[in-house]
């Protein structure tokens, strides 16, 4: 059985085709700069790679190019072979803690929740809604990724700000990245031995960064919050500062509300600290060459997962493991090194040669430490295939 899921931001589709229940990636790909005449869409499959630059106006020609590319690619026949569609939702909000299928009333409910998530439930709801119509006879559903974290009791989601705010208008802490948190942890209780009552932090450190504490298999606290722009510093957004520094720079500089936002969301973490670029590599690589405020970049961000995790092992009452993932956390020993230096009283040690070993995965903890350290890859697409092949 082959499902499809599907990611749509505002002016990409990201798309892989899986073959079920085996999990296999049949093909994958992406449709870029949607709504330009220099669009691009690349398709992988079967180790081969086809890039086209071509004019594509809205995301129903995406769509349809993307269909239309697996059928002249022989990957399926006809489009009746895909039995289910997947669609990636960054903001489920308290209406939805599941997964849901996809008609009128809940797509009108994703768009109505596009207040908490400006940029990417309109963009979602466009993509639905090409879907829908090319597909209108197939299991569609909406996976959150939100839905992981409601399982947060009030004080751990709830913001310290009038009530009323949380009433009218949503205000609270959702948190996100939950559909790779839930991945990476079920992981990672398979590598526990499927122990019982087990404590895990997960620190998905990409170009979006954020940390979750999880008991038993469900969240308990996470890092991100109302936005993604909450928690830890990334490639180019501050996570936590005092509010009052907005108010101190717009008067300074006259600068409006958003375009303040604007600054923390897409110019600040590494890019902003170092002056240089939000890529890890491109940070990693200038600090070695002495910079000093690339080598701060990185050292602040290690300090402040940190400062997460000890406050998740005091929440968790202890911990089995931490669990590394996305990009960063998949790939830069460094960056594991900086962050587990920090956490010697909880005498979490890594064996050196398990930690540089390239494209390692497993646990790269030394044997004398008391909590299992692993690296381990992170997967959206098969737990969003997952998700359907579970409801069909
Ligand atoms: P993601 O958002 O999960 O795609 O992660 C993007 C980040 O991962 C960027 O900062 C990349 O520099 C970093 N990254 C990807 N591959 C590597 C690698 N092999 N070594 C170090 N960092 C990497």
């Amino acid at each position: 059985m082959k499902i499809i899921a599907i990611n749509a931001g505002s002016s990409s589709l990201k798309f892989q085709l899986l073959k079920m229940p085996q999990e296999e990636v049949i093909a994958s790909g992406l449709v870029e700069k949607i709504g330009s005449e220099d669009a691009g869409f690349t398709i992988k499959y079967n180790g081969s790679k086809d890039s086209k630059v071509l004019n594509i106006p809205n995301h129903g020609v995406a769509v349809k190019l993307l269909l239309d590319g697996l059928i002249e690619h022989e990957i399926i026949k006809t489009i009746d072979e895909i039995e289910g569609v997947g669609h990636r939702v960054v903001q489920g909000g308290e209406v939805f803690n599941e997964s849901a299928e996809l008609n009128n009333v809940t797509i009108a409910a994703i768009e109505s929740l596009a207040s908490l998530a400006p940029l990417h439930n309109k963009a979602h709801v466009i993509g639905m809604r090409e879907f829908k119509k090319v597909l209108p006879n197939v299991l569609q559903l909406a996976v959150f990724d939100t839905t992981f974290h409601q399982t947060m009791e009030e004080e751990a989601y709830l913001y310290a700000t009038p009530y009323e705010w949380y009433e009218k208008y949503g205000v609270r802490k959702y948190g996100f990245h939950g559909t790779s948190h839930q991945y990476v942890s079920e992981e990672a209780i398979k590598l526990l031995d499927n122990k019982k009552d087990s404590k895990i932090i997960v620190c998905h450190i990409g170009n979006g960064v954020s940390i979750t504490a999880i008991r038993d298999g469900k969240s308990i606290d996470t890092s991100m919050g109302l936005t993604p722009l909450e928690g830890v510093p990334m490639g180019t957004r501050t996570g936590n500062i005092d509010p009052s520094v907005l108010g101190l720079i717009a008067e300074r500089e006259g600068k409006s509300l958003e375009e303040l936002l604007d600054i923390l969301n897409k110019q600040s973490g590494y890019l902003g600290v170092s002056g240089i670029s939000n890529d890890s590599r491109d940070i990693a690589k200038a600090a070695h060459e002495g910079n000093h405020r690339a080598k701060l970049a990185m050292q602040l961000q290690a300090k402040r997962i940190a400062d997460y995790i000890g406050s998740y092992y005091i929440r968790l009452k202890g911990l089995d493991a931490i669990a590394f993932t996305a990009g960063i956390g998949e790939n830069s020993s460094e960056v594991r090194n900086l962050i587990v230096d920090h956490l010697e009283v909880l005498n979490v040690k890594l064996d050196q040669k398990l930690n540089t070993t390239h494209g390692i995965v497993g646990n790269i903890a030394s044997k004398d430490s008391s909590v299992k350290v692993f690296v381990i890859p992170t997967d959206e697409e098969v737990m969003i295939a997952r998700e359907v092949y579970s409801r069909l």
